[in-house]
């Protein structure tokens, strides 16, 4: 398989080379050439296997030319053997019609997991492969780093370093990053707020020598092995309700919009999905977008679902390529005008193709509030603060025969405070976690300058060289 930029103007790349890259050189994104299909009969036969072979069934022709399939299936076997339940991705129904598909049983307890654990080990991988060494840097306001750090963690060809804003994440958030004592893992805590850590890495990138002097790379959601690595779990779910025989509809929890394009690239590939809806909290440009073409960014928010206190959600700029028919050239125009004014004008007729297959719907923190505790007295199920918005957005557009799966993903114990004013339920870290307030912190604190910040990545790569 090969890869082409979004905006056109990056020479086309292996799966290992767009894997190390990230973003393509043009500032676009990589998509593959061409899609996948698989027929009919294919799916039936998919519906047997247990999830780690349907991962790496579904993945393979996306790192074909680059990585074998048996390769692959071993990196599966392993990235998935750290979760804590024998499904993997287990499905409950919650409601007639209504189901909810859990993404949260890895070692970070929220769905980045899925395609991060498999990243780890890719990177890892290509790097031996070639014998070369990158440093990851990344900014974080929750759970990516924690998940990049659970990743890459004892792969000494990965130096990670990981910024977060000093005393602004929550407890368990900061314990999950900081209690990795691996020495390629370093912790920033930068005297800022999550914006500040995100300028800082776009400055490191942005200064040329050190970016090659250091080997920058990043795991961030723009990543098209990210994106790979989340279309199987839709798979799964669709088969064990009936696909490719009966249609499926989803309902996801976005951000990036990373996690909800998985599952239209699943569509892609023949899987028969009928409808995707997005949640989203306040900061609702998305469903503001599919409700009437108003695709206006604002001011940023905080709100009870931080991974999804997002503006600018990069993932679409590939859905709006395929729906602009391919075309480079307008989706550049359409993104650097974006950027620009901070205002979209998606012709009338793209938007139209995108609206009668995506819904919207925006909850703000009082209704997340009360669709946790509605969801909990009507069936029994804790629903964190980013699944319940998918659940209710699948609620509201769910089709009579039709079956709606919302995503969950992230585990209620990562934010006990909200479960705790909605419920009255302080729900338990599992097993694995329960100890995290016993274990030793080590983190870094930095002053908002780029000279400490580069200077401290520096010293954790030659520490983790030598
Ligand atoms: C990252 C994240 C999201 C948003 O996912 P996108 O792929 O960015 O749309 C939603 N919920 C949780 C818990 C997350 O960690």
């Amino acid at each position: 398989m090969k890869y082409v930029s979004t905006r056109g103007k990056a020479p086309v790349h292996s799966f290992s080379d767009i894997l190390l890259a990230g973003l393509a050189e043009d500032g676009g994104l990589y998509m593959p050439e061409s899609w996948p299909r698989f027929s009919a009969d294919e799916w039936r036969a998919m519906r047997a296997l247990p999830y780690p072979e349907l991962a790496a069934k579904i993945i393979a022709p996306f790192t074909a030319g680059s990585i074998d399939h048996d390769t692959l299936l071993g990196f599966c076997k392993d990235a998935y053997s750290q979760f804590d339940h024998a499904a993997i991705v287990p499905l409950t129904q919650i409601e007639d019609g209504l189901y909810v598909q859990e993404l949260f049983h890895g070692p970070t307890l929220a769905f980045k997991d899925m395609a991060l654990q498999l990243l780890g080990r890719l990177f890892d991988h290509v790097l031996t492969e070639r014998d070369e060494r990158v440093t990851i840097v990344g900014a974080t306001s929750g759970d990516t780093g924690s998940a990049a750090i659970e990743a890459c963690r004892g792969r000494d060809r990965l130096t990670v370093v990981i910024l977060h804003p000093e005393g602004r994440t929550s407890d368990v958030q900061r314990r999950q990053m900081t209690t990795v004592l691996d020495s390629n893992i370093t912790n920033l805590a930068l005297k800022g707020t999550f914006d500040d850590c995100q300028d800082m890495v776009k400055a490191m990138f942005a200064d040329a020598p050190f970016r090659q002097d250091m080997r920058l790379s990043a795991v961030n959601s723009i990543n098209w092995a990210r994106i790979a690595a989340q279309i199987p779990y839709y798979v799964y779910s669709a088969l064990a309700l009936g696909a490719p025989d009966r249609e499926v509809s989803f309902a996801v929890p976005t951000g990036n919009f990373g996690n909800v394009l998985a599952a239209w690239v699943a569509k892609q590939m023949g899987l028969p999905i009928r409808h995707l809806c997005v949640g989203s909290n306040r900061n609702d440009i998305l469903t503001r977008f599919l409700d009437s073409n108003d695709m206006s960014a604002r001011q940023v928010v905080p709100s009870l679902s931080p991974s999804m206190d997002i503006q600018v959600s990069s993932n679409f700029e590939r859905l709006l390529f395929e729906f602009l028919g391919r075309d480079a050239e307008a989706c550049a125009a359409l993104m650097t005008g974006f950027r620009s004014t901070g205002k979209m004008d998606v012709p009338a007729k793209v938007w139209e193709s995108i609206h009668t297959l995506f819904s919207g719907l925006a909850l703000d923190d009082e209704e997340t509030e009360a669709q946790i505790r509605s969801v909990h007295q009507n069936s029994q199920y804790l629903a964190d603060p980013h699944t319940v918005i998918g659940i209710t957005a699948g609620r509201k557009f769910r089709e009579p025969g039709v079956p709606m799966v919302a995503m969950a993903t992230a585990h209620p114990a990562k934010f006990p405070d909200a479960m705790r004013a909605a419920t009255g339920i302080t729900p338990a870290l599992p097993p694995a976690l329960a100890d995290l307030f016993d274990r030793e912190e080590r983190f870094r604190v930095v002053d908002n300058e780029l000279g400490n910040v580069e200077d401290a990545v520096r010293s954790a790569v030659l520490s983790n060289r030598s």
